[in-house]
Order: C-alpha cells, then structure tokens, then sequence
C-alpha cells in the first residue's frame, strides 16, 4: 500500500465521527471516496452531500449473516453514526426489520408492515434504492433455484426482481462476491451450484445476475466475514456519487469486482503482518500461541489483497495474524478452496508454479528467499 494510502487510512481512524455534523461527515468521507475511488477529483461533491434519502434494500441468501454481525460489531463510524449521518433509510433487512412473515395466527397478513413480500415489492415499484446482498445463491437443483425458498419464492428469483430497479448493487462478504463458504468443494457443490451476484468463484460468466439474465455492474466487498469500514465507506462513496456508476467502476475496481482502495492488486497482507519481522528473519511458530511468524501453520497473507494490517479490526484494535491466527485469505475469490489446507503449510510448487498477481509473485520470492519458503498453490482458485 503506497505511503498516501496508508495515512489516509490512519487518519480516518483517527476521526472521531461523533464529533462531526452531517456536512462535515459527509466530506470527510467524500474527500475519502475520492482520494480512494477516483483518479480525477469530482467537484460537484458538495451538490452531493445535499442528495435526498437513500433506500438500502439488504438482502439474506445463503450464509451465517456474519457480514451483518460484523456491521453491527461496528467500525469507525459504527453502523448508527453512518445510517443517520448519510441519511440513509435502511427500508428492508431480513435480520433487523420487524416483519412478521406471511401467515400470523394463521392468517395470511396483508399489510407491508407486517408482510415482507409487499413491503419489498413496494420498494421495487418505487425504485431508487441501493441493493446491498449477503450470502450466495442456490442455482440448484437444475437451474430452479429451490435449495434456498424464502417465503413462496427461490432467492434467485428474488434477488432478479431486486437487482432490476437498483441503482447501484453490492455484494457484501465472501458468499455474495464469490460464493464463498456455501461454494466450496464438495460431493454435493455441483448439485447446489451455489453463486455470487456476478461471480462464481473466480468465474465471472457464471454469476447469478448473468444466469438470470441481467446486465448490471456489482461492486464486490469480500471477506469472511467483510470488515465494516469496506462496507460502510463504500456505500458512503456511492451514495456521495463519488463512485458513479457503471463509468467510474473500471478504475475502481479489480478485476474480481473489488475496491482497489481496501483490497489492493499490488499489496498484500502480509506486507503490513506485525509478525513479518520475523518471517523475514525466518523464525517460524510451529505450534500455535507463539510469538513468531505463522506461514508453517498455514498462513496465507502473501496471497491475500486486503489492507488488514494497516486497517487492523475490532476498531482498529487487533487482525487475523496480529492476534495468533493464520490468515485464511478469506478476501480471494477462490476461498475457501484456494486457501485449503487452512492450517497446513502451503505446498512447495515453486514460484513459477504458483498462480498469483505478479507483483505479489515478486514479493513472496523474495520472501521466499530470505525465509526458505515457496508459493502456495491454487491460491487464486483458477
Ligand atoms: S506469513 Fe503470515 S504471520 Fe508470517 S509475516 Fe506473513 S502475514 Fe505475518
Ligand atoms: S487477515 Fe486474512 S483471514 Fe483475516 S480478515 Fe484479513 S484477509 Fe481475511
């Protein structure tokens, strides 16, 4: 991560959000957008900032709603500060709206308040909303999509008529982005045939929005579980509008859909590794609580674009590696399967053989040199 990136960064955590007014809120984390998202300042930020209320559509398909968990466990703002400085009506989340289903007492419930069918058809037919999804999407079995029924519909039928009228769509976490934990390797994964939004695995043609036909951007912010500050500040960027949608995307984005800001294509996370100090002098733990350099317990950080060392977690508090657990480069597209073994050294394939970003290839073999280690296989999932 360059010098720049690193203090903008750190200087958003030092900002105390509470301290701020709306105005002052919104051009902090304007100013942020652009410095991160944009390659060319945009000025017309200020008739950003007086945008009216912005909808957010959260939807749940498959997963643990870790995401969500760790939006709630918040970050700096926290989930509160940012809905109410961004002004922003979060109008349907499956695991904090109060909805009560379709049937009460045995009685089909009719109302939008009580029903969340009608209430999400309502927001569809108003459109203008921000469609933020947690968790994959069942294709199986045979293209139906009835692995995952919520209420009277599949979830990829839901998600179709969500995605259509959205202004903008995120794909939170690891199982939205990619598939994720759902997708991964096993005598049952061709016949649930879970998918991201806009990415099977590393396969973009593959994504559910293209098997439903639809032909709409997606930004992607992974992790297993996504920190909070990826989230939050992305949805600031884009309700700001200083990440306009599709035009600014390819120079935002990776080539997986990810922000380049948070997830960089030429940094890893093991650049920022507290322990690196001892991974460059070679010292290795081989049992876990011990103070050295975890790459023999299975670390995969050189493999992993995120800014986690630098960001760190649980306000800025401790990470993955930092706190004695390996990192699972739960960011990639691949994970889990790229990342499998977790907790056993990478196999020795030789860097050639390894299938990764080519600066990130130099910066582990010349890791690799000074530590007497080699790359990892399948990281990228390809
Ligand atoms: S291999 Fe893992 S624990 Fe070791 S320095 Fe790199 S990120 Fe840190
Ligand atoms: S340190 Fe690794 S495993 Fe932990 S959140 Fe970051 S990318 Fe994921």
């Amino acid at each position: 991560m360059s010098t720049g990136m690193t203090n903008l960064v750190r200087t958003l955590d030092s900002v105390d959000f509470l301290k701020l007014d709306r105005r002052t809120f919104m051009k902090v984390v304007g100013t942020i957008g652009a410095t991160a998202f944009l390659t060319n300042y945009q000025t017309e930020i200020v008739n950003a900032l007086e945008f009216a209320e912005t909808k957010i559509i959260w939807l749940h398909g498959s997963e643990c709603t870790g995401c969500s968990e760790s939006l709630l466990n918040g970050g700096n703002p926290d989930v509160a500060q940012a809905l109410t400085k961004l002004n922003v009506n979060l109008a349907y989340h499956e695991t904090l709206c109060a909805q009560q289903g379709i049937w009460n007492d045995g009685k089909l419930v009719n109302t939008s308040e009580l029903n969340s069918e009608i209430l999400l058809e309502e927001l569809y037919k108003e459109g203008n909303y921000i469609l933020v999804v947690e968790g994959s999407i069942p294709n199986g079995p045979d293209g139906s999509g009835r692995y995952l029924v919520i209420g009277n519909k599949t979830f990829k039928e839901t998600l179709g008529e969500a995605a259509k009228n959205a202004n903008a769509i995120i794909a939170v976490g690891a199982c939205a982005a990619y598939g994720g934990i759902t997708s991964a390797d096993s005598d049952v994964a061709k016949d649930t045939d879970y998918r991201g939004v806009a990415f099977a695995k590393t396969d973009s043609s593959k994504g559910m929005l293209k098997e439903l036909g639809i032909d709409k951007p997606v930004i992607n912010i992974p992790g297993c579980p996504a920190h909070p500050d990826w989230i939050l500040l992305t949805l600031g960027a884009v309700i700001l509008g200083k990440i306009k949608i599709p035009d600014d995307l390819p120079a935002a984005l990776d080539q997986y859909g990810r922000p380049k800001v948070f997830f960089p294509p030429d940094h890893t996370v093991h650049d920022n590794c507290p322990r690196r100090g001892y991974y460059d002098r070679g010292l290795f733990d081989e049992q876990v609580g011990g103070p050295n350099c975890l790459w023999k317990l299975g670390c995969k950080a050189p493999y992993a674009h995120a800014d986690c060392g630098i960001r760190k977690w649980n306000g800025s508090v401790s990470m993955c590696t930092q706190a004695g657990g390996p990192c699972i480069a739960c960011v990639e597209p691949g994970f889990p399967d790229s990342s499998r073994p977790l907790y056993v050294e990478a196999e020795d394939e030789g860097i050639a053989g390894a299938n990764i970003d080519t600066v990130a290839k130099v910066a582990v073999g010349a890791a690799a040199v000074a530590a007497g280690v080699h790359a990892v296989r399948r990281m990228k999932g390809e």
